[in-house]
């Protein structure tokens, strides 16, 4: 495997010149008390530090050892971490980098999401196991700070901060999974008003591991009377050890991990069955409105998840380049090296190149377009007035977004990588078929992607009646016509004018036959998120390609570009190349949205 360099140029170049991130700090007076440029760019700098040197050595082993599984002497589950990863977390925990997005009140760093998604992006890259114990962690410290009460707040948000305790998410049943309406877990009201919550939870990640002293469990879970379905569920904070009032850990609480998965990847996560018997919890928000609030948490997971694709995408183009450009197979088809006797490069190949633009153009449109949404992210948790309610929006609508399309795009460049490594790509020595297998299970978990293209379309698209997709084509038409006056910029603007046009055309059509026949939504949602996504990658590549073009300019006046002559012109070929060849994807999947439900829902359930 090659060795991860972080993006860091990449990072910068999005943060400062196409998103101009330092000009909202400034703006909301928040995060302008928290962070700057130069801090930001420092984070990252010590960030990429730290994956680099302390995480990616340990991926390998983690992949190959896995988590371990035995019993204490009590005979409760116990699960050890693969070699190198207890001293990685504690590294990783001195430098303070589970308070990065914390809440400043209780011992958080409070960055903004534009930078912790970077953190998060570096992690997963290096090691995606790894990065989900403290990602998770960060998510559910998310919901407690927003939802849980003072006193919880003060006992438990603080060593969620300071690492010394981490967090997972305990929401899947063995027979509820999707439809989380149907959850048994039960929560029994105590006398000194906590709860004794029963039941058991399937594939809790991070549910029991060595690497912390405590672990906060936030469980759904019903009380008795409650109400059937998803509006009866409620949230629960259930530590495996109590903590007495000076925030010491006392005795442990009655929930103990029954087992651990075997899996396909993600080996050194630790994916456990979690029992809970009359363990104590304490409720998290109101009663039955549990699904709200493990939403904020579940909202920011999505968005990492997405991050999550992305970043394996990343290592994959890293390592496939880096194979290619050493690979010596066959000829170049035209002739100008035939004579030579030294097969080329396997660069030289129509079919390699295809493949590494593709993997570089997802990459990089993903990460800008992951930027994006992070800063609307912003919006909605910093901002006010008019810039909160457009970040609220633009966030719930691309949310499924990022974790659906992200993932996909993700899975299919680390499948492309493999493939350039040919049969070496196949075997363990290289590392490539390692990140295949950790990939794909972004697709998978914090709701399939099928749920997440059904939460875009029935949800957010159907539910507002195109109102929250309209937010995002206005500001994409504002973008058009900004760009009027810049000829240079008609190459991207002409096309991303074009379908976006389609993308209302569809939203509409969509809207109309879900009144008609709602089966017609079940059909389209996959396709439509597609559709969405290479639209909206669109428009992020268009901006990077119009900073790109603006540096070229001030290039050929001689002054300095900021980054290098060789980075804008490598950006405007790959944003060429996604207009040229990638956006054009979205016409097969407008076909067959058009099509129609009937030839899925024709054919009788016998018949399959
Ligand atoms: C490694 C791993 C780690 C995990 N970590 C956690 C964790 O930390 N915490 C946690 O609570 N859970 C976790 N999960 C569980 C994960 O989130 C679920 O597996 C996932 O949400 C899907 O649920 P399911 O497996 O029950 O599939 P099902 O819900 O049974 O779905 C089966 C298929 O039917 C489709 N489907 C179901 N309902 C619909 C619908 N209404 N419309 C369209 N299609 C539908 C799905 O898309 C899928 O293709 C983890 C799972 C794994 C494998």
């Amino acid at each position: 495997m090659a060795e991860y360099k972080a993006p860091l140029t990449d990072m910068n170049f999005l943060l400062y010149q196409v998103f101009n991130a330092d000009k909202m700090w400034q703006q909301l007076p928040q995060l302008n008390e928290q962070v700057d440029q130069e801090t930001a760019i420092a984070i990252l700098q010590e960030c990429a530090k730290i994956a680099e040197q302390k995480i990616d050595p340990i991926a390998r082993q983690g992949d190959e050892i896995g988590v371990s599984f035995s019993l204490d002497s009590d005979g409760r589950g116990k699960v050890k971490t693969a070699p190198g990863y207890k001293e990685a977390f504690d590294t990783f925990v001195e430098g303070g980098w589970p308070a990065l997005g914390g809440d400043v009140n209780y011992g958080g760093m409070g960055m903004p999401k534009v930078v912790s998604a970077f953190m998060e992006e570096m992690l997963c890259s290096t090691d995606i196991s790894f990065a989900l114990y403290p990602i998770l962690t960060a998510g559910a410290a998310l919901s407690l700070a927003k939802h849980g009460s003072e006193e919880l707040k003060q006992r438990y948000l603080t060593k969620l901060y300071s690492g010394e305790w981490s967090a997972s998410m305990c929401l899947t049943e063995a027979h509820a999974g999707s439809d989380l309406g149907i959850i048994q877990t039960k929560a029994v009201p105590q006398a000194d008003g906590s709860y004794a919550i029963t039941g058991s939870k399937i594939f809790i990640t991070g549910g029991e591991h060595d690497l912390t002293d405590n672990i906060v469990h936030l469980v759904l879970a019903k009380l008795p009377d409650a109400p059937a379905g998803p509006r009866g569920i409620s949230l629960f904070l259930v530590p495996k050890f109590n903590v007495d009032e000076n925030e010491n850990l006392a005795e442990r609480n009655n929930v103990s991990c029954g087992s651990i998965e075997h899996k396909m990847g993600i080996h050194a996560s630790a994916t456990c069955v979690m029992n809970f018997d009359g363990a104590q919890g304490f409720l998290i928000g109101e009663l039955n409105k549990g699904l709200a609030c493990m939403f904020t948490m579940m909202n920011f997971e999505r968005i990492g998840v997405g991050i999550q694709g992305m970043s394996a995408g990343e290592r994959s183009y890293q390592n496939a380049l880096e194979y290619a450009k050493d690979r010596r197979q066959g000829k170049a088809l035209d002739a100008s090296t035939k004579a030579i006797k030294q097969p080329d490069s396997i660069m030289v190949h129509g079919d390699v190149r295809r493949m590494l633009l593709n993997m570089k153009a997802f990459n990089e449109g993903s990460r800008a377009l992951s930027c994006y949404i992070a800063k609307q992210l912003d919006y909605a948790t910093f901002g006010s007035g008019e810039l909160q309610q457009k970040g609220d929006q633009l966030s719930a609508l691309m949310t499924p977004l990022a974790k659906a399309f992200f993932t996909d795009l993700g899975f299919e460049s680390t499948v492309a990588g493999q493939q350039i490594l040919g049969g070496h790509g196949y075997i363990r020595e290289w590392g490539q078929e390692q990140l295949v297998r950790d990939a794909r299970i972004a697709q998978i978990y914090e709701g399939t992607n099928g749920i997440q293209a059904m939460d875009l379309l029935m949800r957010k698209v159907v539910a507002s009646k195109g109102a929250l997709m309209n937010v995002f084509i206005e500001e994409v038409t504002d973008y058009i016509e900004s760009q009027q006056e810049n000829p240079a910029m008609s190459e991207f603007t002409a096309p991303l004018s074009a379908a976006l046009a389609d993308l209302d055309d569809i939203s509409k059509l969509l809207l109309t036959k879900s009144v008609e026949d709602i089966n017609e939504i079940g059909a389209a949602a996959n396709d439509y998120l597609h559709v969405f996504g290479y639209t909206a990658m669109a428009f992020v590549w268009a901006k990077m390609a119009q900073v790109s073009l603006s540096q070229q300019d001030s290039d050929a006046k001689s002054s300095q570009t900021e980054y290098g002559a060789e980075f804008y012109q490598s950006k405007l070929h790959t944003a060429r190349y996604y207009f040229n060849r990638l956006l054009p994807r979205r016409l097969s999947l407008l076909a067959t949205i058009k099509s129609g439900s009937e030839s899925l829902f024709a054919i009788e359930d016998e018949l399959f």
